[in-house]
């Protein structure tokens, strides 16, 4: 069919899913939103202070899905492939082959190394603890460290309440907007209500050894999702206590690493 006044905006607009497809995105808006109003609420005094003059008063939870964005225009598409560590099935999460753009886990190291080394302008700490916050969101987001050969699940298809969508869509967001229609502040006050010795067992080693135990979930999510599922109630309900708990370690993880580095 030639494209006439009505196909071609179609067509155009199929060509931008296909473009933006949400390969460098993670949790939702949402998600990263809770991620770092966990954080926010577990920084020490002297952190708190020290960010609210890096992002001129505006805080983490106001930054936390900048970088999906940005990651889309050219000043920061350097940062496309920051965003996950895309593992094979036949890899391990030992001895993957790295992406040589980058990956989640590298990104987060490099931000950290930076903002610790105290040698960045006001400028450049800024951007670094951008990132940083929003990685952290990512690096806990199962599909993030899916399979290659399947582009993190983007092409891994199931059912979801009937509709055709694919694996890391619904981890992203169709299974949590499911599960809640919670506020980013509702999420919080529902999920942030463990006790010390139990967060200080969360906060306990570092970011690859939380990237490994979002891989271990993902392998997981794989065997017992295979392609065409059809996903629904039960689905939500199974997977939602554990999107729960990747949102709350993820802020809380993020405030332990930027209470070190804001020491
Ligand atoms: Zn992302």
């Amino acid at each position: 069919m030639k494209p006439n006044r009505i196909t071609f905006p179609l067509i155009i607009l199929a060509l931008g899913m296909v473009v933006c497809s949400p390969d460098c995105r993670a949790w939702g808006q949402k998600g990263h939103d809770v991620t770092c109003a966990v954080a926010r609420k577990h920084l020490k005094k002297k952190a708190r202070k020290k960010i609210d003059r890096v992002l001129d008063g505006q805080s983490i939870v106001y930054w936390s899905n900048w970088l999906d964005n940005a990651s889309h225009t050219p000043e920061y598409a350097y940062t496309k492939t920051w965003h996950y560590k895309n593992i094979d099935a036949d890899e391990t999460y030992e001895n993957a082959v790295l992406n040589p753009d980058g990956d989640v886990l590298t990104a987060i190291q490099a931000q950290i190394a930076a903002l610790k080394s105290g040698t960045l302008d006001k400028e450049a700490e800024a951007l670094a603890l951008k990132m940083l916050v929003h990685l952290m969101g990512d690096l806990h987001c199962p599909m993030h460290m899916g399979h290659k050969s399947d582009r993190g699940g983007n092409r891994w298809q199931v059912q979801f309440f009937g509709n055709g969508k694919n694996l890391h869509g619904i981890w992203d967001s169709d299974i949590l907007e499911s599960a809640h229609k919670w506020t980013f502040s509702e999420w919080v006050e529902e999920i942030d209500t463990g006790g010390k010795p139990e967060y200080s067992e969360i906060v306990k080693g570092g970011p690859e050894d939380w990237g490994k135990e979002t891989y271990m979930l993902a392998t997981q999510i794989y065997e017992q999702t295979p392609v065409g599922s059809k996903l629904s109630y039960d689905n939500v309900a199974r997977w939602a206590p554990v999107i729960e708990r990747q949102l709350l370690k993820g802020g809380l993880r993020l405030a332990a690493v930027l209470n070190d580095i804001y020491r």
